[in-house]
């Protein structure tokens, strides 16, 4: 895969022992020339970058070296950690918006071979740590989208998608999700936003905030994967 590179000036060094376990998955909301435009904006206000963009055609962009931090995932939680961008790698995908466009599978493909190859680099972002923006910051950001095409994503071996048929999870809901890795609910995100952020990735058809039993059969599928008590 040729990766054209194009620096851009907003990033910062790795915290000492910061190890890189964490894959951020993001869309542009914006056109090509303008996202790459934006992430590589020294004089703006709020500076913001990624470590790649894949464009609609599936071409990448490298944008911020891996062992720098880049500024992509801002407030943001997840596994009991915040401010993810120290210990992560974020890319950007071209798509206006994930809710209504689908990602053109030429696009997918390469986002595939890309996230394949920062994987082999890292081994310790293990599969519950290939996240969206969404994951780990709920209610504030809802991309890559309802579109996304996650499960395509597990079978190429990027993350993690859920088998139906677990027996459901019965206790407390939050409690649950946090244990995967999600934020605890807060003054402005509650548990609901928290069980519709986890339906936005994992059962995009209904997006309700209610946790009904599909809802916690597939949390407890998940929680299985990860080894961790449904
Ligand atoms: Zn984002």
């Amino acid at each position: 895969m040729t990766i054209i590179d194009l620096p851009s000036p907003n990033h910062a060094p790795r915290p000492t022992d910061a190890e890189v376990d964490i894959l951020v998955l993001h869309y542009t909301e914006l056109p090509l020339e303008e996202s790459l435009e934006a992430l590589c904006d020294g004089d703006r206000d709020r500076r913001v970058s990624a470590h790649y963009v894949v464009a609609e055609d599936g071409t990448p962009y490298r944008l911020v070296a891996e062992e720098h931090v880049a500024w992509h995932a801002g407030q943001s939680h997840w596994r009991g950690r915040e401010g993810l961008n120290a210990t992560s790698i974020g890319i950007e995908i071209v798509n206006l918006h994930g809710d209504r466009h689908d990602y053109p599978a030429v696009q997918v493909d390469a986002l595939i071979e890309l996230c394949r190859s920062i994987l082999a680099r890292h081994p310790a972002i293990v599969p519950r740590n290939v996240v969206g923006h969404s994951d780990v910051a709920p209610r504030r950001k809802v991309d890559p989208g309802l579109r996304f095409p996650w499960a395509r994503l597990a079978t190429a071996g990027i993350g993690l998608w859920p088998r139906a048929g677990a027996r459901p999870v019965d206790g407390d809901m939050q409690t649950a999700l946090q244990r995967f890795g999600y934020p605890p609910a807060a003054d402005d995100v509650t548990t609901s936003d928290i069980i519709a952020t986890f339906q936005r990735r994992f059962r995009p058809s209904r997006e309700d905030g209610i946790a009904d039993r599909e809802t916690r059969a597939l949390l407890a599928d998940l929680l299985e994967q990860v080894g961790e008590q449904p």
